[in-house]
């Protein structure tokens, strides 16, 4: 019957990506659709990056991608209605793997990613996660820093601090110092061309990493060094001392289902939260019980 179908319908993760004309934001979105194509990842992106259309188009129609301009406003004010038609619409046709959403340079991360919270895209979204792109040469001058800038940032589940091969080594610490008095705790990483790990955008599960058959380690595109890691608790833990185990840890990212005092419970680190939900859809086979934590390789250099 037609009850069970939401229950059923495959969750959508969703990804916010925001910053200023000229953070790098959208050769970081190159980077995703080129990621995605190479791994048969379907993605739909929206965009809503006004006159400044950088998107490569042979980067699209690969892999199932699909593209959607959106334009005569933002998306996280005037259009957001237009998004949210937009979303189901692709949910519909697509059916994609993740959903990307380019926002023009003065949208509000938050304010975008309510639309994922209203009736019907609320049945299908699944993770989503606020990206702002901060370029770190625009910090080291000083321009702009306040309004819009700092409404971004404020709303960041992840910052990354774009082009710092602009700057001078030694200014690095003095620019991150600045961008923590506008916001202390959303994790930061550094980034050359938007050169990020993407998994730290679209954590992967055990099972991917599983299929993936490499050993976690350090990979060594990016312009710092993340590792992959697994965390198997004991069944029965509360959520309070999954909570505890996982805020203190110094994790970028987690995911991973596991079974709890008050059963299965899909528990995720994204930005400065620890989320401990209900799952939306059962926990795929072979990963009860495991939680894929992404963190700072100890002892990484900033440049090798
Ligand atoms: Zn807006």
């Amino acid at each position: 019957m037609a009850a069970s179908n939401d229950s059923d319908k495959k969750r959508i993760p969703a990804l916010v990506l925001s910053g200023f004309l000229g953070s790098g934001k959208t050769t970081l979105v190159q980077r995703l659709l080129a990621d995605a194509a190479d791994r048969g990842i379907r993605v739909a992106l929206i965009s809503n990056e006004l006159g400044e259309l950088g998107i490569d188009r042979a980067l699209l129609g690969q892999g199932g991608q699909s593209y959607i301009e959106l334009e005569g406003g933002c998306v996280c004010c005037e259009l957001s209605d237009d998004l949210l038609e937009t979303l189901v619409e692709l949910e519909r046709e697509i059916q994609p793997d993740r959903f990307v959403i380019e926002t023009s340079g003065v949208a509000l991360p938050y304010d975008t990613q309510l639309n994922f919270w209203r009736e019907p895209a609320c049945d299908f979204i699944g993770d989503d996660m606020a990206v702002v792109v901060v370029n770190a040469d625009q910090l080291a001058e000083g321009r702009d820093l306040e309004g819009t800038f700092e409404d971004q940032v404020q709303s960041a589940d992840l910052l990354v601090l774009n082009k710092v091969d602009l700057v001078p080594e030694d200014e690095w610490p003095s620019i991150e110092a600045r961008l923590r008095e506008i916001e202390s705790e959303a994790p930061m990483v550094r980034a050359v061309q938007g050169d990020v790990d993407l998994d730290l955008l679209f954590p992967p599960d055990a099972g991917e990493l599983d299929r993936r058959g490499e050993a976690p380690a350090a990979r060594p595109h990016s312009h710092e060094h993340f590792e992959t890691a697994e965390w198997n608790p004991e069944p029965g833990m509360t959520e309070e001392a999954i909570e505890a185990h996982l805020g203190g840890a110094g994790l970028l990212r987690a995911k991973g289902f596991v079974e709890t005092a008050r059963g299965v419970r899909l528990v995720q680190v994204v930005g400065r939260r620890v989320e401990i939900t209900e799952p939306p859809e059962p926990a795929p086979e072979g990963i009860l019980g495991r939680v894929v934590l992404i963190r700072r390789s100890e002892g990484a250099h900033a440049h090798d």
